[in-house]
């Protein structure tokens, strides 16, 4: 944590750190909104007098619960299930479920946090949690899958509805698991309930543009940093980071905007591709496959380059888009793109990069966006999902993706008017954290001490 605080505000820090021991993401996701508080530090009694900031930082709900299920060669698997409902100020709990084998409470805390203060700046009206399970997918069989998936709707179900709290996908979780969570959903309450999930497939309540959203909002972002210093995407060189639902769809928009991406990453390593990722390809391998990199790199033989060792940041870019997972991108990987002269990064997934690294950018000049904001497409199209299920309706891809587009133009506005408005022009971070705060903060204070 690279950032001093605001000598009011370190000892609300120093307490959340004493209150979750060992929650280090979820450390470093309050400090990095609590720096963003110093302009108003001290000079908004209500909120101190309503101990906003002190309950923002405790979840109104964290659940755990034991998902039990079995393989199909018999075995009884075990694994822990979380959802943290963590601010309904501004509507129902809002945000994905997460299933990989690092997910702990203090992940799924860090990005709860994080999602109430993204989907305030969506200006659309729901609050935000976060959920998921150390289970992985990967490798499992399809029925497998869906026997997890049946035993985990089992608990959750109780504490989910559309006026409740909305879970959706994030890392693991996509079409095929929200299936099969919906089905398990539909069964046991016996109510088709459409509005309880988002990133439905699209013949059974689901909305276009929803797979495509968080990939194209962050895009559709980016573009207006570019535009902000009269520049395009047109000619650019693009890295994207990660090769999942995020990244396929940053790579699918960049590519229409006339931008090259050049290389993409998975946990095995990367791929360089200098005529510009085939994005058919990719998604032939990443989506119905579901293999490696390495079966991209021979269909296309030795037209590219797949590296197993080092980052996907050495490779020099104009544009980088972290769209992989938290903390992927650190202070050295950094300090390369300043020496390569990146000139933009805009991050698709989570807190990908560290306080360190972020730091290090802004120093150097690069146009840096933080994912609250800048991958904030994801969740704004959930809500308009859940506009669409209460309305029976269903809106066409051009409207939808014109929307979408609309509210990332907003949310960039907002960052630069907030950050201009107190002081820092140009700061996304704090323009970002800033106005989700004061959108929170003001709704909490009219509503009492709940
Ligand atoms: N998991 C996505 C995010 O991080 C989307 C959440 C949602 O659509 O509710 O924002």
């Amino acid at each position: 944590m690279t950032e001093t605080l605001h000598p009011k505000l370190q000892p609300q820090f120093d307490a959340v750190v004493a209150r979750n021991p060992g929650e280090s993401e979820f450390h470093q996701a309050v400090h990095e909104l609590m720096v963003s508080l110093a302009p108003i530090a001290g000079k908004r009694p209500d909120y101190a007098q309503w101990s906003i900031l002190k309950r923002m930082c405790e979840p109104e709900r964290q659940l755990i619960f034991r998902v039990p299920w079995v393989t199909d060669t018999g075995e009884v698997q075990i694994n822990r299930g979380y959802r943290v409902e963590f601010n309904s100020t501004l509507g129902p709990f809002k945000g994905g479920l997460r299933f990989h084998p690092t997910v702990n409470l203090s992940i799924i805390k860090f990005l709860g946090f994080e999602q109430v203060y993204k989907n305030a700046l969506t200006g659309m009206p729901i609050g935000g949690g976060k959920g998921g399970s150390d289970f992985d997918p990967k490798g499992r069989s399809e029925q497998e899958v869906m026997r997890f998936c049946q035993s985990f709707m089992t608990e959750l179900h109780r504490h989910i509805g559309e006026h409740t709290d909305v879970p959706a996908g994030d890392i693991g979780v996509g079409g095929r698991e929200l299936g099969y969570l919906f089905g398990q959903f539909k069964r046991i309450t016996n109510r088709y309930e459409s509005g309880v999930l988002t990133g439905k497939g699209l013949t059974w309540g689901g909305s276009q543009v929803r797979t495509e959203a968080t990939g194209y909002g962050t895009v559709f972002f980016a573009q207006e940093m570019l535009a902000s210093r009269g520049e395009s995407f047109d000619g650019r060189r693009v890295v994207v980071s990660g090769s999942g639902n995020v990244a396929i769809y940053a790579v699918e928009k960049v590519q229409e905007l006339g931008g090259t991406v050049v290389a993409v990453s998975d946990s095995g390593g990367y791929v360089v591709d200098e005529a510009g990722i085939d994005l058919s390809l990719l998604k032939e391998v990443k989506e119905r496959q579901r293999e490696r990199l390495s079966a991209y790199a021979d269909a296309r033989g030795g037209a590219v380059r797949h590296v197993t060792d080092g980052a996907v940041w050495d490779v020099p870019c104009d544009v980088a888009l972290p769209c992989a997972t938290q903390n992927e991108l650190q202070a050295e990987h950094a300090r390369t793109l300043v020496a390569h002269g990146t000139g933009l990064v805009a991050e698709g997934a989570n807190m990908p990069c560290t306080a360190e690294a972020v730091t290090i950018l802004r120093e150097a000049g690069v146009l840096y966006a933080p994912g609250k904001a800048s991958n904030a497409g994801g969740v704004a199209t959930s809500a308009l999902e859940m506009q669409q299920n209460a309305s029976r309706d269903s809106w066409s891809f051009e409207e939808t993706q014109e929307r979408l587009r609309q509210i990332m133009v907003d949310i960039h506005r907002q960052c630069l008017e907030t950050a201009e408005e107190y002081g820092d022009p140009g700061n996304y971070v704090m323009g970002a954290n800033l106005a989700g705060y004061i959108r929170v903060a003001d709704a909490m204070v009219a509503l009492g001490v709940v």
